[in-house]
């Protein structure tokens, strides 16, 4: 255990190399990162198949990305494989803070118990690909291909030409829809001569995974200026497999190659864990830039991930908002390519998105300054916060080791239909669905893994014997034009009411459900099929509750694509 061997994928000749001319598909993927398996797997739950085309022939190399945050773990559940990765990784919720040799303090990330998943689950890059993997493999409808480097693409009106290098010679191949998840480098953004405009920070950091047996508590350990490496930060994480990741600043005016060499990297180890003993897995130098796309549709061309948006590692924003990004796209890209909405609803997910990016983007630009001041002042201020914080809570709140990933919230998104009705809580239109658990046919369960993939109804019928007529009519109308709308109705325990056929029942098990929904006896919640709240009202209305799933998928009349 521990030293993980990349397993080398085969490269296969696909018919299409053999074809007389290019032929169509209807989605390509290029990139099979997180992000680019994420969506595969996506499009494939919702019926598209895709062609998923990577350069490479393994899974992630090195230590990459760590922490997965609940929301991303909650897609993942979407997808069919959360439960994998929670198992196979370590799960925490708290973390400790030091400046020097002092703890300033510890926080606890989700104090609310009735969550499936915990706050973040660590786990190294490349087992989460290999479950991603497995999962796209498991659809059936991923056509992934290794060894399969995009080098040129064209759009013309109706598709995009996709021209592919392979061991054995190029192809083309042409697609309705070519989703970029290439990473951060992006070839492909290049090759259609698009920018993505930030900041290059002028910093580096050693990332280490280390081998070693240690009884530290699974939680999060961030140091400012601390004794074993003065006047710069280190993090630390564990991994699965008794793997542990340490991340040190080293500053710009360092060698990368010199820093990474083993001669180098054990002693300033060696300093930080004392005499325990390790093993030196991998090392590398990693600098990053806090940056994004103008706009993340271009025409047939949608990008994702890295290649949409890069940002600093602090607060494990990489991964976790990329496959944020593939959870808002895939319902939307299938429901464009099968006729159920507008190409306008792609728009939506690049405002979505880019203004998601923006919210991490200040995030990581704020952790940045606050972990690497770049001005005397700047650093007189970071030192008084971190003293200050020891004995005062309020200063810890201006605390900054990386504000960790926490999920978008919609508030701006045209696809809301707006309150008319007052409700407290967060789950206000535009915000991820919360978690509760639930029984189902006595079974106890819980409420994200029965909402799935499609738009929902949530009726509340607490403490009602009968279902209204005119809600079970109601419920039963709210399919329109082929978008279908599954209900659930929740009721508390034991409730034995009636409800028509297809219509699931959640028993609210602790009360939890109607608490974090802020629901009493009537409400009505739409969600959409990437489990974000699109409208909500106290009474059902089935006109009303048509008109926010036209809105929500950019069908309303009088709108145009
Ligand atoms: C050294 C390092 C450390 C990191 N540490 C962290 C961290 O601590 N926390 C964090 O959240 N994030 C971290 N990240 C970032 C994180 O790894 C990324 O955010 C994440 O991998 C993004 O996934 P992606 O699928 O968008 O892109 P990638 O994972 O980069 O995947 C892109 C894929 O596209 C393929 N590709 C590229 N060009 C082509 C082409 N022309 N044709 C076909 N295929 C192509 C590549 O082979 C690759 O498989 C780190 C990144 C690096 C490099």
């Amino acid at each position: 255990m521990g030293v993980f061997q990349n397993p080398v994928f085969e490269y296969v000749r696909s018919p299409d190399q053999d074809a007389p001319a290019p032929v169509r598909h209807a989605v390509a993927v290029v990139g099979a990162g997180p992000v680019g398996l994420a969506a595969a797997i996506d499009l494939a739950q919702h019926g598209l198949p895709t062609v998923l085309l990577d350069d490479d022939s393994t899974v992630s190399v090195g230590s990459r990305s760590v922490c997965y945050a609940k929301r991303t773990l909650e897609i993942l559940d979407r997808l069919g494989c959360g439960e994998r990765v929670a198992r196979r990784g370590v799960g925490w919720n708290a973390g400790r803070v030091y400046f020097q040799d002092i703890q300033v303090y510890s926080f606890t990330l989700m104090p609310e118990p009735g969550n499936r998943r915990p706050a973040f689950v660590n786990l190294q890059q490349y087992y989460l690909e290999e479950i991603l993997l497995e999962q796209a493999r498991a659809t059936g409808k991923v056509d992934l291909r290794w060894k399969s480097r995009v080098v040129d693409l064209r759009q013309d009106g109706p598709g995009v030409a996709l021209r592919i290098e392979t061991p054995d010679g190029a192809y083309g191949i042409v697609c309705d829809w070519v989703v970029v998840c290439d990473g951060a480098r992006s070839p492909l953004r290049q090759m259609m001569g698009l920018e993505c405009r930030g900041e290059v920070i002028r910093d580096r950091f050693l990332i280490a995974d280390v081998l070693m047996d240690a009884d530290y508590p699974v939680e999060r350990w961030f140091w400012f200026d601390p004794p074993f490496h003065p006047n710069h930060s280190a993090l630390l994480h564990r991994q699965a497999d008794n793997v542990w990741r340490i991340d040190l600043q080293l500053g710009w005016d360092t060698d990368p190659d010199e820093e990474r060499r083993p001669e180098r990297v054990v002693p300033r180890l060696r300093q930080m864990l004392g005499d325990r003993e390790f093993e030196l897995l991998w090392v590398g130098v990693y600098s990053f830039a806090c940056r994004r796309m103008e706009r993340f549709r271009h025409g047939r061309v949608l990008f994702a991930g890295d290649a949409a948006h890069q940002m600093s590692p602090f607060g494990a924003r990489g991964t976790n908002s990329g496959i944020q990004d593939a959870d808002n796209l895939g319902w939307k890209l299938a429901m464009v390519a099968s006729g159920m909405a507008p190409v306008e609803l792609l728009d939506s997910y690049s405002d979505e998105r880019v203004a998601a990016a923006d919210e991490n983007l200040l995030h990581a630009a704020r952790s940045t300054e606050f972990i690497t001041p770049k001005s005397r002042m700047s650093r007189t201020f970071r030192d008084a916060v971190l003293l200050l914080a020891r004995s005062y809570p309020f200063a810890r709140r201006m605390v900054n080791s990386g504000r960790l990933s926490v999920p978008a919230v919609l508030r701006d998104s045209a696809l809301n239909t707006a309150d008319a009705d007052l409700f407290a809580g967060p789950m206000t239109p535009g915000a991820p669905a919360a978690d509760a658990p639930v029984v189902v046919n006595g079974e106890l369960r819980w409420l994200l893994e029965c909402l799935g993939n499609r738009f929902n109804g949530m009726y509340f019928a607490n403490g009602m014997s009968v279902l209204p007529g005119e809600v079970a009519a109601g419920i039963a109308s709210l399919t329109l034009d082929r978008i279908p709308v599954e209900t659930r109705v929740v009721v508390e325990p034991g409730n034995p009411i009636e409800l028509p056929p297809g219509v699931m029942k959640l028993e609210d098990y602790e009360d939890l459900v109607a608490q974090r929904y802020d629901a009493g006896p009537g409400t009505f919640y739409l969600l959409r099929p990437d489990q974000h709240v699109c409208a909500r009202w106290r009474a059902f209305d089935a006109q009303r509750a048509r008109q926010a799933v036209l809105r929500a998928t950019c069908n309303e009349p009088g709108r145009s694509d």
